[in-house]
């Protein structure tokens, strides 16, 4: 009915610094009511289009303008959003089932930040010269924009991983055509409204809503996008590098992790419990640099699992707008299902469940009970071979299993088709570098957790990904080179 619909929140495309309404929408739900609150765009080949031609349009102009008019942009940007922080998480919050805590000190700062990090980073890249003195010649390189960037980014980390994207694309000149999930699609939609106040021309920033299948496909396979930024899972990635193939468009791959945590017997447990919570279950366990594999060198294995346990209980699920609340709602009552199904194929398989699904019970709020929550679960005695211990869950479960030596638990950490992320706990300098070394992932955190410097390399080995993103990475991906040759 008109009074139903009228209740909702409609998004529209935004198109050549123009919103503009499309002929078919998706429902979108609000994960810890389980109620439709939202209509995203069901875009498709037409609205692709739309916004290529658009963004093809404003890249003679932008990608002209200095690194430092660009700059003065981006931080404007960074500012405006940065005012309205506390309706950003808010919306966050609501769209993607996550604690408000979580968006107002890490979902939103980060996206804020992005735009700040990359309006400056981009004034300080230096370009190659060398001389050829026999010959009479130097030769220097030279970085310009590509064209229009291809963007698509997942629902676990809406703003934050979409501007992760934006900011640099744009910075180095580029324009975009960017689709976030279908699933988390309203503070993208909030931050076009800003555009045009920062000052970023019609046609820079353009954002379709919709499905991966329908949109994101769209703009995969169009033969004006020469590049395509994507943040997701192996799967969807595999399908994208085969639709992009026949175009031999370039390619940034941030995919799935499996990522194990490493703790030896001399580890310092008083920070290595809190910050091991946190990196199982932190934003529900939906980062894809979450642990989820914790292996215990056998010493300390029944204190350390009885503590962690302990600890795991005290987190609370419920209602993601009361501040005192650890564990927000998971994204769907479909992913729910597939994150409580790996719970019951562990058990089956003989594992134990130690805390959380199916062993605590979980009470919610009279407004939540429709919510798709789910209590932090540690599960001990998992086989190596398990698909608990294979496969990307992406939600609150982590395993924890014993080991005895150092060669051994390398060779079991790396025994994943995995590589993004490891942390290693030990107060051995000499072994914290070594096992470093030897681990096959793209991060690795020794005693500590998601400590990040945005100038350095990001990203996955093996079916984690492919590329890295950074303030050199993403400006090299964001720009073809050149090498020119002068004789004199
Ligand atoms: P997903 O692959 O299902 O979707 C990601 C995006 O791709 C969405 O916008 C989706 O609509 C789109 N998409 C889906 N099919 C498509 C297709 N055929 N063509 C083009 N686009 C398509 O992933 P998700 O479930 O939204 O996100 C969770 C996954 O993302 C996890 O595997 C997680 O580990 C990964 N992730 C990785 C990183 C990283 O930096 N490495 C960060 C966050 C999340």
């Amino acid at each position: 009915t008109m009074a139903h619909s009228k209740s909702l929140l409609v998004l529209e495309n935004f198109i050549a610094g123009k919103f503009v309404p499309c002929s078919s929408y998706i429902d979108s739900y609000n994960p810890s009511t389980g109620d439709v609150y939202c209509r995203v765009p069901d875009s498709g080949k037409e609205e692709v289009e739309a916004a290529v031609k658009a963004a093809k349009a404003a890249f003679p102009v932008w990608s002209s303008k200095s690194p430092l008019e660009r700059s003065q942009i981006l931080n404007k940007l960074a500012d405006l959003i940065e005012h309205d922080l506390e309706a950003f998480a808010q919306a966050e919050s609501k769209d993607q089932g996550k604690t408000i805590t979580f968006a107002r000190t890490m979902d939103i700062p980060r996206a804020v930040y992005n735009f700040r990090f990359f309006a400056s980073s981009i004034l300080h890249h230096t370009t190659e010269c060398t001389e050829m003195a026999t010959m009479g010649c130097i030769h220097y390189t030279s970085r310009a924009p590509v064209g229009v960037a291809g963007l698509i980014s997942p629902w676990n980390l809406p703003l934050y991983l979409l501007t992760w994207k934006i900011a640099p694309a744009i910075a180095c000149g580029n324009t975009v055509v960017a689709k976030p999930s279908e699933m988390t699609s309203v503070t993208a939609w909030m931050m076009c409204r800003l555009l045009e106040k920062a000052g970023v021309p019609h046609g820079v920033v353009n954002v379709v809503f919709g499905t991966g299948a329908k949109a994101g496909e769209a703009l995969v396979c169009h033969p004006d996008v020469p590049l395509i930024s994507f943040t997701g899972s192996t799967l969807t990635a595999q399908r994208i590098t085969e639709k992009s193939a026949p175009h031999c468009k370039r390619l940034s791959l941030e995919l799935g992790g499996k990522n194990p945590a490493i703790i030896f017997d001399d580890a310092d447990l008083t920070q290595c419990i809190p910050t091991t919570l946190r990196s199982s279950f932190a934003n529900q366990g939906e980062i894809c640099l979450c642990t989820s594999r914790i292996f215990v060198q056998r010493g300390i294995y029944s204190e350390f699992l009885k503590r962690f346990v302990a600890e795991a209980k005290k987190w609370k699920a419920g209602n993601p707008s009361d501040p005192t609340v650890d564990v927000g709602a998971l994204i769907s009552k479909e992913h729910l299902e597939k994150v409580r199904g790996y719970v019951k194929k562990a058990q089956a398989e003989g594992a134990r469940v130690l805390c959380g699904e199916g062993v605590d019970s979980l009470t919610l709020p009279t407004g939540n009970q429709k919510g798709y929550f789910m209590l932090p679960t540690v599960i001990a005695e998992v086989k190596d071979e398990s698909c608990c211990m294979q496969e990307e869950i992406f939600g609150p479960v982590t395993c924890v299993v014993a080991f005895d030596t150092e060669e051994e638990v390398i060779e079991r950490a790396n025994n994943v088709k995995y590589g993004l992320a490891a942390t290693v706990w030990s107060s051995n300098v000499g072994r914290v570098h070594r096992v470093a070394q030897r681990l096959q992932s793209g991060l690795v955190w020794t005693n500590c957790w998601l400590v990040r410097d945005l100038n350095l390399p990001f990203g996955g080995m093996k079916v984690s990904g492919i590329g890295r993103e950074g303030a050199k990475d993403s400006y090299e991906f964001f720009t073809e080179i050149k090498t020119i040759t002068i004789k004199h």
